[in-house]
């Protein structure tokens, strides 16, 4: 095996070999090429650049909003289906903007392993090292990828030293880097002694060799003296950083690191092989009542995203869910926890690089497309009839806060229900004012409005316009003290709202103001960050 670990691994099983997990990366490191090269690999796609086409194709289509090509930006969150050698891969694609990281940190909810890619002349850029908080938070294993070593890069010991540092993660070198640059030559397998080459046909030959002072490394590395200093190098890497242990990795607190480069499509091999070899299964769910085991009989799994019109010839709106436990087959009735009432699962999907098919069986681990006509919300929990809500999927405080402004006031009614409808699939949070004023919605990032006004028009028909408001920051309120939290909601009735489910919200103009009535009412608990229920 790959990195000589006892993983558990039985091909038979299908909870055990399935393998979901994201790309974590800053923008430009090469995540959609290596995508790009992962579902090659699976079988999925017979081009490179078919990702990219793909995306292009929806985006003119899903598009007809025009944000996402315009701007040559990835709105859209999508799952990827493949398999390679015993295991079943699902990639979840998480939207490289950052305005639109609520999105993707949903996302990270249903993953069970992340890869970080980093691009070798840059080491850890900003928002790779959020989107890692954000997988710490979760304990979400995480394997490197340092890509980009055919262009001039940084020093290989820099940067795991740099992860180490910023990230607080060991490192452990699973492949070492021959040359990088314009001398970059291929990898040199730590643990199992061969060697890649670059210049080798395709990316799945590799040739042992005897160990360092192997005569193959003269070859590859001809500039007298570079050898020399190579070896001295890699024998530091082997001897002086930590071995892979499975445990720590599992644990979240060791990455093992690949070098490579996604455009020459070099290194993924050993990347593929190596998630199928150590990123766990499906792991365990925490659920309001209890926790959920993947390898539990009955069906249970939960909503992390919702994406319309994906196709709009069908107008259709698809909630992703990840299965979570026992085995969803179609035309199964499940229950709908948040309103009690069943749902029939006729039809689920599967997704691949270019198609979808209907998922005929799907397991824990897996996220199935369940078409849906605004039933279903983002965080919703689906059972065979058992009464518990998956935690998790959270909701963060928006940054910013516009007012609606309708051109049209005979379509107030309406645009309450489109917003409503928005508001549950996640493209911007609602806050209607108690003191009946129009609505407000909030986003993270300022590219969420302009998704919401341009879906409004172009799904609705409402033409809407945003003012600014006088709040700039909004807190969910709780107490246990049911009399305190009326009392604080009554004495503040204009600067209260309630949320999507009904819960009360305080906006403040000022983070001084906020902070003024956050010491002035102590019983009151004032959250930035809110489970979806
Ligand atoms: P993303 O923004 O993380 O999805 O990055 P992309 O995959 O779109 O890549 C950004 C740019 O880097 C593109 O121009 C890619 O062709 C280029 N790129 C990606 N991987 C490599 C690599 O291994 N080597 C080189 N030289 N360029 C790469």
């Amino acid at each position: 095996m790959l990195m000589q670990t006892d993983a558990p691994r039985a091909p038979a099983d299908p909870v055990a070999r399935r393998r979901t997990f994201a790309i974590i990366s800053h923008p430009d490191a090469g995540k959609t090429t290596l995508t790009e090269k992962l579902l090659l690999f699976g079988g999925a796609i017979q081009l490179a650049g078919e990702v990219k086409a793909k995306r292009n194709r929806v985006s003119t289509r899903s598009d007809w909003m025009g944000i996402e090509k315009e701007r040559g930006i990835s709105v859209v969150t999508s799952v990827m289906t493949f398999e390679y050698g015993d295991c079943v891969f699902n990639l979840l694609d998480t939207p490289g903007h950052e305005d639109f990281s609520e999105d993707t940190y949903r996302t990270l909810t249903a993953v069970d392993s992340a890869v970080m890619v980093i691009d070798a002349a840059k080491g850890i850029e900003a928002r790779t090292r959020k989107l890692f908080e954000v997988c710490r938070l979760r304990d979400i294993p995480i394997v490197t990828f340092v890509n980009k070593l055919d262009r001039e890069s940084r020093d290989p010991f820099d940067l795991l030293d740099e992860i180490e540092k910023t990230l607080a993660l060991d490192v452990a070198p699973v492949t070492w880097p021959i040359g990088r640059g314009r001398s970059f030559a291929g990898t040199y397998d730590l643990l199992r002694r061969r060697v890649r080459r670059l210049d080798a046909a395709d990316d799945a030959g590799t040739v042992p060799v005897s160990g360092l002072d192997d005569p193959l490394f003269d070859t590859l590395l001809p500039e007298a003296g570079d050898a020399a200093t190579w070896r001295e190098e890699a024998e530091l890497a082997e001897g002086g950083c930590k071995p892979f242990d499975l445990d720590a990795f599992r644990e979240g607190h060791l990455t093992p690191v690949f070098f490579g480069s996604a455009l020459r499509n070099f290194g993924v091999r050993d990347l593929i092989d190596g998630l199928a070899d150590v990123a766990p299964p499906p792991r365990g769910q925490d659920a309001d009542t209890r926790a959920v085991a993947p390898t539990e009989p009955k069906m249970t799994g939960f909503v992390f995203k919702i994406q319309a019109n994906m196709d709009p010839n069908h107008r259709d709106r698809i909630a992703f869910m990840r299965v979570c436990s026992g085995k969803l087959s179609r035309g199964m009735k499940a229950k709908l926890v948040r309103t009690g009432k069943p749902i029939s699962l006729s039809a689920p999907q599967f997704f691949f690089a270019q198609d979808r098919a209907i998922a005929d069986e799907a397991y824990a681990g897996d996220v199935v497309g369940i078409p849906n006509h605004g039933t279903l919300r983002i965080g919703d929990t689906l059972t065979e009839g058992e009464e518990l809500v998956f935690r998790g999927v959270p909701s963060f405080a928006p940054e910013l806060l516009r007012r609606i402004k309708l051109t049209d006031a005979m379509k107030a009614k309406k645009l309450r229900e489109a917003l409503q409808q928005m508001a549950e699939e996640g493209v911007v949070q609602l806050f209607l004012p108690q003191d009946g004023s129009s609505a407000i919605v909030g986003v993270v990032g300022a590219l969420q409005l302009d998704v919401l006004k341009e879906r409004l028009q172009a799904e609705y028909g409402l033409p809407i316009d945003y003012e600014p408001t006088r709040f700039t920051i909004c807190r969910w309120i709780e107490s246990e003290d049911q009399a305190e939290l009326d009392k604080f909601v009554g004495s503040h009735g204009s600067s209260m709202a309630s949320d999507l489910d009904g819960a009360p919200v305080f906006m403040a103009t000022t983070g001084f103001s906020l902070k003024y009535e956050e010491e002035r009412a102590p019983a009151i608990r004032f959250t930035d960050v809110k489970d979806y229920q």
